[in-house]
């Protein structure tokens, strides 16, 4: 596919302080010495004109390469649109693995669990993460028939991948991520609950727990549940199912490990049930996807979709640009499922059957410091789904427009989409909402749907200097109201929130809120209202203080379920670990 060359007037991007760190690390390109001799703009020429590059293979095409090339530059370098870092990596070099999330299966025999160990270093070379259902493995102590011996189980396996993935740099970018995730009525269920008790354990994997409506009518009931053996079928044993929950919520409280999915919702959302069931979703929990479907994720910054109103009132969301974005991310995305180059030939196929992709959104935290409203509010609650509401049907819009230029997703007239007679649609999902760990870096603002951190906080500099740093919309106003003050600063660094500066002006206080000042049903209501309107999965951690019980998340697992969340992933400040990092650098 040839390239557009770069054009001599091309301007040059405005890199924030942190973006440049991270980029030169991972991202622009490097010779053998490991020198850098890629520049950021030539970085972003290089991804918008491979991306716009695929435009010419389509004769029904709306656009020229050579434009689009230029839109999409423009589209990343305003930082408005971001791709998952694998494209930026990869894009427009030999490498082509452009997606960041991948689903394999694990069988239950050695020949298949070994192929998807060697499957998923193929992939965590590449810069993609892994999740795996061990579900399908016999329970440890059974009879393996070939020798007469016993199994030694999922857990016992799951430490093999994850070993794997320690030895697996991925080849100079990040180091591997992975979900492990078994179902509920797994006979070594209680064991996989504690699995990740000691620290360190399993340190390259997030584990969830996947739930089924049996199990959560049984907890509710307070009634017994089966354990199958999954290569009989058979029931094995009888439990309680309010003592399994416990024990879940009691290692959540411990550790932040397990999470919760709701498999069954996962399948009730399913656009190709006709291709198998939905087992796994990615490492950070986000993208649920069928064995050996992989997906590639784009994220809209909505900081930048704001409209200032007249005379400083009445400030709103700026629909019409976000829809501007949303079509041409919409189609950068469709773009780059056929610019990858996947590791395996099943993934080929499978990915070309659905073309699934996940557009999401960052900056929300940011847009609601623009607008004015609190994250704990009502207001927050309606303008999210209002937001997302918007954003999926655009995003549906235009895979629709792009199905009329270049056919459905072959997968169409089997999905549900197909039966019901709805698009037809170029991808089998559209909307999905990522972590955003490094992209909110490089575009300089808040991540994924969460609240900040901190308003301020000490970053440690070369040679032990310390730079106190602050979210631009938190100076700004403070500025506004007259109360900046660089000791100010230092202040509120030390504990990263101004919920109890009194002396500061109520409004601020109000606005200006962080993930811990938040009340974790506001989380939730939140990551909720998000889920009503995202084809796949929201990335979202439920923040609880220290003196947060047992019962307080008992409370959010239970009200994950009623709301429609499709699973769940709580963190209580200062409790053991925390997630795989999914995050800055990735190691
Ligand atoms: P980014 O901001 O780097 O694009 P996100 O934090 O949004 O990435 O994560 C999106 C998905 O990318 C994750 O759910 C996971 O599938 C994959 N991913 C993230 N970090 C890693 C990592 N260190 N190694 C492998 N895959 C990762």
């Amino acid at each position: 596919m040839s390239k557009t060359k770069m054009p001599a007037s091309l301007p040059d991007p405005i890199i924030n302080e942190n973006a440049k760190i991270v980029l030169a690390r991972r991202y622009q390109k490097k010779d053998a010495e490991g020198i850098v001799y890629e520049t950021v703009k030539e970085l972003f020429w290089r991804v918008a004109s491979a991306i716009a590059a695929e435009e010419a293979k389509y004769d029904g095409s709306s656009c020229k390469p050579a434009t689009l090339a230029r839109d999409f530059y423009d589209l990343m370098t305003s930082y408005s649109f971001l791709p998952n870092s694998p494209t930026l990596m990869n894009a427009g070099t030999g490498l082509g693995q452009l997606a960041a999330c991948f689903v394999l299966p694990v069988a239950d025999s050695i020949e298949d669990i070994f192929d998807a160990v060697k499957h998923a270093a193929m992939i965590h070379k590449s810069g993609g993460g892994t999740g795996f259902s061990f579900s399908r493995l016999r329970a440890k102590d059974s009879v393996v028939g070939s020798t007469g011996g016993v199994a030694s189980g999922p857990l016992s396996f799951l430490r093999i991948f994850n070993c794997a993935t320690e030895q697996i740099k991925q080849g100079g970018t990040r180091r591997g991520a992975n979900m492990g995730i078994l179902r509920v009525d797994h006979p070594d269920i209680m064991e996989f609950i504690k699995a990740k008790e000691r620290d360190g354990e399993l340190n390259n994997f997030n584990l969830s727990i996947g739930l089924t409506e049996a199990f959560m009518r049984a907890v509710e009931k307070n009634e017994e549940f089966d354990l199958m053996a999954p290569n009989s079928g058979q029931v094995v044993e009888k439990l309680n199912a309010r003592e399994v929950f416990n024990l879940l919520v009691q290692k959540a409280w411990e550790s932040g490990d397990p999470g919760i999915v709701f498999l069954d919702r996962i399948n009730r959302d399913n656009p190709t049930p006709a291709l198998g069931e939905i087992e796994s979703t990615n490492p950070c929990g986000e993208q649920p996807l069928l064995p050996y479907e992989a997906c590639n994720l784009g994220s809209i910054n909505l900081g930048k979709c704001y409209a200032k109103g007249k005379n400083g009132h009445d400030s709103e969301v700026n629909w019409d640009e976000l829809r501007r974005i949303i079509h041409l991310s919409v189609r950068f995305l469709d773009n780059v499922i056929d610019a990858s180059v996947y590791p395996l030939s099943e993934i080929t196929e499978m990915v070309g059957k659905n073309r699934k992709i996940g557009l999401g959104v960052m900056g929300w935290a940011d847009l609601l410091f623009q607008l004015d409203i609190a994250y704990n509010s009502q207001t927050a609650v309606d303008l999210a789904e209002r937001v997302m509401k918007f954003m999926r049907d655009e995003a549906r819009s235009a895979s629709k427009q792009l199905a009329a230029e270049r056919g459905p997703f072959p997968a169409y007239a089997e999905s549900v989409f197909g039966k019901a007679n709805l698009g037809p649609y170029r991808n089998a999902t559209t909307t999905t909402i990522a972590p955003t760990g490094t992209l909110s870096i490089i575009g300089g603002c808040s991540s994924g749907v969460e609240p900040l951190f901190a308003l301020s906080f000490v970053r440690n500099v070369m040679d032990n200097d310390k730079l106190v740093e602050s979210n631009p919309f938190f100076e700004t106003a403070l500025k506004q109201a007259d109360a900046y003050s660089p000791k100010l600063m230092e202040e509120i660094a030390k504990v990263g929130t101004i919920r109890k500066m009194e002396h500061l002006p109520h409004d601020l206080r109000r606005v200006y809120v962080t993930a811990m000042d938040i009340e974790p049903i506001w989380h939730l209501k939140m990551q909720a209202a998000f889920q009503k309107y995202t084809d796949n999965a929201v990335s979202k951690t439920v923040n609880l203080p220290g003196s947060a019980t047992r019962e307080d998340i008992w409370d959010i697992y239970w009200k994950a379920y009623e709301y429609g969340c499709k699973g769940v992933t709580v963190y209580r400040d200062g409790s053991k670990t925390s997630q795989v990092l999914c995050t800055g650098d990735g190691d």
